[in-house]
Order: C-alpha cells, then structure tokens, then sequence
C-alpha cells in the first residue's frame, strides 16, 4: 500500500499556485528516479502466428532483438532473486524480470536457444494439469473454430448447458471477408465460454468443433509442453519453473477449497518434477482475490504474477507483482516502453 502523499499536499500546492505546482512535479519525477522500480515482463508463445487475437505470440526475430537488447542495455534478473530482494525491503534498482505463461512448446524449442545464447534467465510458469495434452488449449480451439475457417455454417446452433433457459444460442456468422465481424463473434464466443465451467465449456467447444470441422487436437507447434519436456527446460541452465494453477482455470472463480486444490496440485507436480519447492505463481488470466492470495500463502508460494501492467516499486506486494505483456513488436518499441516505466 502506498502512502496518500498526494492528498497530504494539495491543499498546500493550491495555495502556492502554478509555479509550485510544476516545482512539485519537478520533485516527484526527480523523487522517481531514485526509488527502485522493476518490470516483470510476460511472454507466452515465440513463434511465427497469422491469426493473434490476444497477442500472445512474439516472433522468433523479434524474441532473438528483444533479447540482445535487454542483455546490452538493462540489468535482467531472476525472478526469485528479485522477489527475494523485494520481500527484504531491497529491491534493485531497474531491474527487468523475463516471464513465460502457459507452457508452450515453443517456451523449450524456441524462446530457450536465444535465452541460452544471451545468457538470460527466465521463469516459465505452466498449468501441471494440462502437461502432455494433445489438445489446444480452449482459447486456441475457438480461435480455429472461428478466425481460422474460411467459412462458418449460418446459422450456428448451440445448446448452451450452463445458460439459464433451453432455447439454443443461435448465431449468424458474418461473410468470409467480414475480418472484423469475426473478431466481434470471436470475442462475443470468448466471453461466454470463459464464463462457464471447464466441463460446460469443453461442451460448447465440441459443439463448435463439430459444427465448423475443426479438429480440437493442438497442431504440434502448438502443443503445451509434457511433463518431461518441462524437466528439460528446468534442466538449462537459468530456466526455473513457477505454477500456473492445475487446469488454468481462472482462481478467482473458484470456491476456496477449489483453489487450494488446485495449487496444491501444482506444487505438488511442480516438486516431483524439480525435486524443491517452487516459491512462484502465475495467476491464470491474472484472476485473483483476497482468498486467493491467502491460500498462495498457505501453499507456501513467496510470489505470484498478475496481468496488472506497470513496473513494480520498492512496496508492491511480491503476491500481486505487476507484468508488461509483450506484444509483437520491435526492439526499439520495447525499448521506449522500458524508458518509460524505469526512469
Ligand atoms: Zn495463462
């Protein structure tokens, strides 16, 4: 919690007028520079995509600059030596941490060589009960269901089993060139299914895979990671593991027992795969709440990574760490973006 230092001197900045009010902007940023910020980055997949909805894919070209540029130009840390620093109360000073979620093939084939050959660290954060599926993750199934299918039977009939009535979900698709219109039904599709339960939803997307032809088997430069292939990447060295819950459901969704549960099944393969305790979470789409954050104690997590944007402080909660999502974008962009958050 920060302190309302704000509120403390405005009715004093009020009275000094527009000249103190600039001298008190002049302080602050001054103030700013001298005070330790960090930022988290989060990556999920490196890979070459055509169709991005949630820019969750950096390029391979663009992954291999970002690297050279923050080996060059910033000070990388491991993000349990930096949350370590943090809950010491000494945090350092612009330090950048480099994160992966979900547990992409890609985090071991591709993002891993460049870390190696830059010599940077990195934490991978995967969802333990989805190790070694040869399904897509639902997200990336509704994408092929919807954005990568020249067209889409009209109308599309659905038997929604977690809506409240009976009468079908019917919708009508817009034409194959209306890129747009895809999108809109992408996301209306996304919001509903993220709404449901993991069996409702694994319904929903049977429905739409056999209504579109789409199969629900993940390409293979798409698959999440197994078990042992996670060992591998833990193995390099630099590359350390955090969990990413069980079944990446969204905690926040979830009864306080459920949650436990599916921390606790984290650690637990976590442990087993690793042979130590793992002190990091990811929360799964950054979805949290204050039972969460207790039972993340109780798990005996020492820190865990939201989808909150902004650079960390000297008093940021190592239980709520702020992340930049990159997107795919160049060195130099990153680089502003950087500048901005570590004056
Ligand atoms: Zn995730």
């Amino acid at each position: 919690m920060g302190f309302p230092v704000g509120s403390l001197v405005a009715a004093p900045l009020r009275r000094l007028g527009a000249a103190g009010r600039r001298g008190w902007r002049r302080f602050r940023q001054q103030a700013r520079r001298l005070l330790p910020q960090a930022v988290l980055l989060m990556y999920h997949r490196v890979a070459d995509v055509r169709v991005d909805p949630w820019d969750l894919a950096v390029s391979p070209t663009h992954f291999a600059e970002h690297m050279a540029l923050l080996r060059e130009t910033y000070e990388v840390w491991p993000l349990t030596a930096y949350a370590d620093r943090l809950r010491a109360g000494r945090p350092p000073h612009r330090a950048v941490v480099l994160t992966f979620d979900d547990g992409y093939i890609d985090n071991l084939t591709t993002a891993a060589p460049i870390l190696e050959a830059e010599g940077l660290p990195a934490t991978f954060f995967v969802p333990t009960g989805l190790l070694g599926h040869d399904t897509s993750f639902w997200w990336d199934a509704l994408a092929d269901c919807i954005l990568h299918r020249r067209s889409l039977p009209a109308p599309l009939s659905l038997h929604d089993p977690g809506a409240p009535t009976e009468a079908p979900l019917r919708l009508s698709p817009p034409p194959p060139h209306d890129r747009d219109g895809r999108k809109r039904l992408y996301k209306r599709l996304w919001t509903l299914l993220s709404q449901r339960t993991p069996s409702h939803r694994a319904e929903l997307l049977d429905q739409l895979c056999d209504a579109t032809g789409t199969a629900r088997t993940a390409p293979p430069s798409r698959r999440i990671m197994t078990a042992s292939e996670v060992a591998t990447l833990y193995q390099k060295p630099g590359m350390d593991l955090g969990a990413h819950a069980a079944s990446h459901t969204p905690l926040r969704t979830l009864s306080p027992p459920a949650q436990r549960d599916e921390l606790q099944q984290a650690t637990r393969c976590l442990q087993a795969l690793t042979g130590t305790a793992v002190p990091g979470l990811s929360y799964p789409n950054g979805a949290y709440n204050t039972a969460t954050l207790k039972i993340a104690d109780e798990c005996g997590f020492k820190h865990a990574c939201t989808t909150v944007g902004g650079a960390a402080t000297w008093n940021t909660n190592p239980l709520t760490l702020p992340r930049l999502h990159v997107r795919n974008i160049c060195a130099s962009v990153l680089d502003e973006q950087l500048s901005r958050l570590l004056p």
